[in-house]
C-alpha cells in the first residue's frame, strides 16, 4: 500500500532530517475543528512529542465536546480563549504544522498571527486547491481524510513510534471524515489503513461511542425540532434545507457541536441528493452543504458563499442576515435543476447481472411474450 507518492516520500525524508534535533513546534487546524482536524493534530502532536520536540496544539476556537475525550485534549490551547499564550507560542515557533486546511482564512482570527510568523510551514491536507504557501506541502485530495494521509507520512518517517494513542487519534479522524467509512471518498486504501490501525489495539467501538453516542438530551430534542418543524424539502430540485436561528438554539441550550450531522439527515430521504444547513452565529451565518453523486457542493459553496471543501461536503460563512441567505438559497435552486435532477450513477454490476433499466426492458418484453402466449391460448 503506497499512500505517498515519490515526491511525498522525498519530502518526508527531508522533514525527518530537519526535525532530527528538538525544535519548538506548533500544530494548528481549521476553525470549528472536526474529528479529522483534531485527530490529525493530536496524532502528529504525540508523534513529535515522542521524538523530544516541544510541541503545542492550537485551535482557532472551540470544538465539540464529543472530541474532548481525545488523548491530551487538556493540553490543547484555544486561540479564542487563550490569545496571549497562543500568540506567544506561535511567535516562538520554529515549525508550524497546518493540519486539515488549505488556506489561512480557514484559521479565522488566528490567521493574522499565523501569517506574520516566520516559522517553517508544513501543510498536511486533503482539500482541493491548497493555497497556503509552505516549505513542505503534503496535499492529496484522493484520500478520505488528513488522518489517512498522515498515517502514510508518519509510517514513512518512523513507523516504530506509532502506538495505540496515535492510532486512536488517526482512526477518529478517518471515521468522522468518512461518515464511519460510508462516503464516496473511502477507498480500499482507507480500509487498509483502518485495518493497520486496529493492530495497535485501539478500541474501535469505544471511539464510536465517545463520538456518536455522547450527546445531551437537548441535542436530540433539537434534532427532532429541526426535522419536524425546520426542514424544507424541495423535491423538484432533489434538495432540502434546515436552518437554526440564535433564538431556537438558545431554546434548546445549544452548545458547540450540537448541530453536527444535522446537514446529513435530509439525505436519507429517497431522492434527496443535496442538503444545506444554515446556522446563525453571533457575527455570521455558518453554512454546511452535502451532496450525493456528482453535484459539487465545493463549486456551489465557492461560487455563492466564498467557501469550499470537497465534492460532496463543503461549507462557507456569510455576514448577511439569515433570512436573506435562506431566500437566496431558495432562489438559487432552480438554476441547478438540471444538475440536481440528473439520475444518480448506476451501481456497478458484476458480469452477468442485470441493471434496473435492463430489468424494465426485460419485463416489458416478458409482458409482451406473456400477452402473446395468452392470446395464442
Ligand atoms: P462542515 O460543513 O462540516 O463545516 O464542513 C464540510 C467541509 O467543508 C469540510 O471539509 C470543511 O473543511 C469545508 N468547509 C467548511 N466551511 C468552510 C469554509 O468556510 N470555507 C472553506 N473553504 N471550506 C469550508
Ligand atoms: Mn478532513
Amino acid at each position: 500500500m503506497n499512500i505517498l507518492d515519490q515526491e511525498h516520500i522525498r519530502l518526508t525524508n527531508r522533514l525527518k532530517a530537519e526535525l532530527s534535533v528538538p525544535r519548538r513546534i506548533v500544530v494548528t487546524t481549521h476553525q470549528g475543528p472536526d474529528g479529522d482536524g483534531m485527530g490529525s493534530s493530536l496524532a502528529i502532536y504525540h508523534f513529535l512529542k515522542k521524538q523530544g520536540h516541544d510541541v503545542s496544539v492550537i485551535t482557532p476556537n472551540d470544538y465539540p465536546e464529543f472530541l474532548h475525550w481525545m488523548p491530551s485534549n487538556a493540553e490543547v490551547v484555544n486561540f479564542m480563549r487563550q490569545k496571549p499564550l497562543a500568540e506567544a507560542l506561535i511567535e516562538k515557533a520554529e515549525y508550524i504544522f497546518h493540519m486539515d486546511y488549505n488556506h489561512l482564512r480557514r484559521s479565522a482570527d488566528m490567521s493574522h498571527t499565523l501569517y506574520q510568523c516566520k516559522a517553517i510551514r508544513i501543510l498536511i491536507d486533503h482539500h482541493l486547491v491548497p493555497e497556503l504557501p509552505s516549505k513542505y506541502v503534503f496535499s492529496k485530495t484522493d484520500v478520505s481524510s488528513t488522518c489517512e494521509l498522515l498515517f502514510g507520512i508518519i509510517k514513512q518517517w518512523n513507523a516504530k513510534l506509532i502506538d495505540r494513542v496515535i492510532a486512536t487519534c488517526l482512526y477518529t479522524g478517518i471515521m468522522t471524515d468518512t461518515g464511519s467509512f460510508c462516503y464516496r471518498s473511502v477507498s480500499p486504501q482507507t480500509f487498509s489503513v483502518a485495518a493497520e490501525l486496529l493492530k495497535y489495539g485501539i478500541d474501535r467501538s469505544e471511539i464510536y461511542d465517545q463520538v456518536y453516542d455522547n450527546y445531551s438530551e437537548n441535542r436530540m430534542r433539537l434534532m427532532g425540532y429541526c426535522l419536524n418543524e425546520k426542514m424544507e424539502v424541495f423535491p423538484q430540485y432533489a434538495a432540502a434545507l434546515i436552518s437554526l436561528n440564535l433564538e431556537e438554539q438558545k431554546r434548546y441550550g445549544f452548545i458547540v457541536g450540537d448541530s453536527e450531522g444535522f446537514v446529513n439527515l435530509p439525505l436519507s430521504i429517497k431522492g434527496i441528493r443535496f442538503s444545506a444547513l444554515f446556522l446563525e452565529k453571533e457575527d455570521k451565518v455558518k453554512m454546511s452543504f452535502r451532496s450525493k453523486g456528482d453535484f459539487s457542493v465545493n463549486d456551489f459553496a465557492k461560487k455563492h458563499y466564498g467557501g469550499g471543501g470537497h465534492l460532496n461536503a463543503a461549507g462557507g460563512d456569510e455576514k448577511k442576515p439569515m433570512n436573506e441567505l435562506i431566500q437566496q438559497f431558495r432562489e438559487l435552486l432552480p438554476l441547478y435543476e438540471k444538475e440536481l435532477k440528473a439520475p444518480p450513477p448506476a451501481p456497478p454490476q458484476r458480469e452477468g447481472e442485470t441493471s434496473a433499466l435492463q430489468m424494465t426492458k426485460l419485463a416489458a418484453s416478458w409482458g409482451q411474450r406473456v400477452g402473446k402466449q395468452a392470446k395464442m391460448k
